[in-house]
């Protein structure tokens, strides 16, 4: 029924799967296309520009050799790292650019020090954290997909959601981290959002498995949608 998966991670960063490996899960998987959405520089085990090149050249050559079988996409999974700033590398064309919140970014400003702080206590600031999103991805035009939105930090689901149908943004419904619940789904589809559904496989058990997310679609009545799910 999901017939892509826009985001997983390879042995490039820290996953465990080579990219022929993520090609091959997804044939396996029946899909036509996979995103290899490597994460970006300023998390340690994050690409440099040099190593998405690499990562590019590999890919160019699983699509040549896969033809017909499956689409590999060479995407990124940016940080938000603050003052309405993303990590994307200069100079490189992504197919995909995925955007999202990981609490191992460089801790250099307010934003950052506040959502790392949020991200293991119980202390929120919903409304800043928001503002900082919000920012971003309107700094951003090239951004696909929103990456687990309340994951490691809270955020205003309504006003999320409303930029991201404004800004034609998908919202993920991630497998590994089934971030957004029942309700949020609810607010977020009566807001006109989108949704996409996402392994984040790191693993070979991980890869191209939706089981979770898409339970969590269904029981949210939003599975009609998912842009990658076929009904
Ligand atoms: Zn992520
Ligand atoms: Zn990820």
């Amino acid at each position: 029924m999901i017939f892509a998966d826009y985001h997983t991670h390879t042995i490039m960063s820290h996953g465990k799967c080579t990219p022929r490996e993520v090609a091959e899960a997804a044939i396996g998987a029946g899909l036509s296309c996979v995103a290899i959405s490597e994460h970006a520089p300023s998390m340690s085990y994050g690409l440099s520009a040099s190593r998405f090149c690499e990562l590019k050249r590999e890919i160019a050559l699983l699509n040549r050799e896969y033809a017909g079988k499956i689409k590999v996409l060479f995407g990124v999974e940016a940080n938000f790292i603050g003052n309405g700033m993303l990590d994307i590398p200069e100079g490189i064309d992504f197919d995909l650019v995925t955007a999202g919140y990981h609490r191992s970014i460089p801790l250099k400003n307010a934003f950052a020090v506040s959502a790392f702080v949020q991200s293991f206590t119980p202390f929120s600031s919903v409304a800043k954290n928001t503002d900082e999103i919000i920012k971003t991805l309107r700094n951003y035009p090239q951004v696909r997909i929103l990456a687990h939105p309340n994951e490691y930090i809270p955020l205003d689901i309504k006003r999320i959601a409303t930029e991201c149908a404004k800004l034609g943004i998908l919202m993920e419904i991630n497998n590994k981290h089934v971030s957004m619940s029942v309700e949020d789904l609810h607010i977020s589809a009566e807001c006109g959002a989108k949704f996409v559904i996402g392994s984040d496989g790191h693993t070979a058990a991980q890869m191209c498995r939706f089981e979770a997310a898409t339970a969590r679609a269904k029981a949210a009545g939003v599975l009609d949608l998912v842009e990658n799910a076929r009904i």
